[in-house]
């Protein structure tokens, strides 16, 4: 048990640092300043099948596991990348491997993988419906064959460059056995939706192109289903592991990032006649926030392992990001202090990661929340939540 990578993967880490070389600190500024979505840098992942990894060969992707999707976006993140940009194609299409009959994948999963296709968008969240997804009151009633859809969804990501949306709404208010149960999962097109979807971005506090949606009285054919009617939550449950072990990746590759930069820095800037990195104060944070990347590093090794050896993996990939996110957040106020005011400076970039990394504290589940499914599912404390209320 050495946890090194093969050879092959290995190349895969060099081949997407040559992709991300293309791209330097300069571009992501420039695109930060613009509050653009980085289209070149998302075609070039496109051209390399970076961003197919895991569609299987039968549908033309490289057929690959986990562990090379993580290589993937640790290294754009490690490189001063973002992956927020395009990382959610990889793990919203497992929805699809999944559930979906033969008929979409062989229609959708082909185009995916040549990139003719983007699958970048799911909407779960809504204005009264975050962490506790049971909540939502998006509705898509039976009409004819298919279905109408109304409802709102906050904070639906990448919605303006995709072609595809995978849309979580109730198929049923009441009668349902669990107050998860009742939901379904949608594929949408977003190019023939039209004025049914309304779309108004919201902007944050990064470069991330996420969107307030009003969807009224959207038709769908039947086979926009994906799955089972009313097994929707289940279904968006089962792809959450290696959506958890992706994430955990970029904050490993952002804590990366910032150790890096503050290793180079803190060697070179002399202040007192000494370097920086001389005084313990300045290196033992450092050195801390290398150690604890590097830990919640084995743990994601851990949950991939196991993923791709089709292993019950849910600890550890819940682990697995709360440790990475953390990581990455504890290297991100490292760097500033180590910056000084050179850090608040936007052409350092320490800024803008910072800003970055804090997102993963908080999405695509809080950690509040992960800590008290540690708290429930692996140590057998009481359930802390989802006991108030009514569905
Ligand atoms: C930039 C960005 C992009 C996003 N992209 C998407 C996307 O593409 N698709 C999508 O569906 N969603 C997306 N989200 C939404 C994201 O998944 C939610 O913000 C997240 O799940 C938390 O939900 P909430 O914001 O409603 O917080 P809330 O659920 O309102 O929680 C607020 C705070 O209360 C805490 N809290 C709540 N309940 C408990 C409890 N029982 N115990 C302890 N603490 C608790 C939470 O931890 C949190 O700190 C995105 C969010 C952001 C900011």
């Amino acid at each position: 048990m050495d946890f090194s990578l093969s050879d092959e993967q290995e190349r895969y880490r060099e081949a997407i640092r040559e992709v991300c070389a293309k791209f330097p600190d300069s571009y992501w500024r420039a695109i930060d300043a613009e509050k653009r979505y980085p289209e070149e840098f998302v075609l070039a992942l496109s051209d390399g099948g970076w961003l197919s990894v895991l569609i299987p060969t039968e549908y033309g992707g490289a057929g690959l596991g986990i562990v090379e999707a993580c290589i993937v976006l640790e290294e754009i993140n490690a490189s001063g990348g973002n992956g927020a940009a395009c990382h959610a194609q990889m793990y919203t299409m497992g929805a699809l491997l999944r559930h979906g009959t033969e008929s979409q994948k062989r229609r959708y999963l082909p185009e995916i993988a040549a990139g003719r296709l983007r699958l970048q968008s799911m909407a779960v969240t809504e204005p009264e419906a975050g962490s506790d997804t049971s909540r939502i009151a998006t509705f898509a009633h039976k009409e004819g064959d298919g279905y109408v859809v109304n409802g709102q969804k906050v904070f639906t990501s990448r919605l303006q460059h995709s072609d595809l949306l995978l849309l979580l709404a109730r198929t049923r208010r009441a009668e349902v056995a669990r107050k998860t149960d009742g939901m379904s999962l949608f594929l949408i097109d977003l190019r023939q939706a039209g004025p049914a979807i309304e779309v108004r971005p919201i902007e944050t506090m990064v470069n991330h192109e996420t969107n307030a949606l009003c969807i009224t009285d959207l038709h769908l054919p039947a086979d926009a289903l994906v799955g089972d009617e009313g097994a929707g939550f289940r279904q968006v449950l089962d792809g959450l592991n290696a959506e958890r072990i992706l994430i955990a990746s970029e904050s490993i590759g952002d804590a990366r990032w910032f150790v890096e930069r503050s290793v180079k820095y803190a060697r070179e800037r002399v202040v007192f006649g000494q370097p920086i990195g001389a005084n313990q104060g300045v290196q033992f944070p450092i050195a801390r926030a290398f150690m604890h990347a590097r830990a919640a590093a084995l743990l994601r090794w851990q949950a991939a392992a196991l993923f791709d050896a089709g292993k019950s993996c849910g600890a550890e990939a819940n682990m697995a990001k709360l440790l990475a996110s953390e990581a990455a957040w504890e290297a991100a106020e490292m760097a500033m202090t180590t910056y000084g005011g050179s850090g608040m400076a936007v052409e350092t970039g320490i800024e803008r990661k910072f800003r970055e990394a804090r997102l993963y504290l908080v999405a695509p589940v809080t950690n509040n929340l992960v800590t008290a499914y540690v708290a429930e599912h692996v140590l057998g404390l009481p359930r802390s939540y989802g006991t108030g209320g009514s569905a």
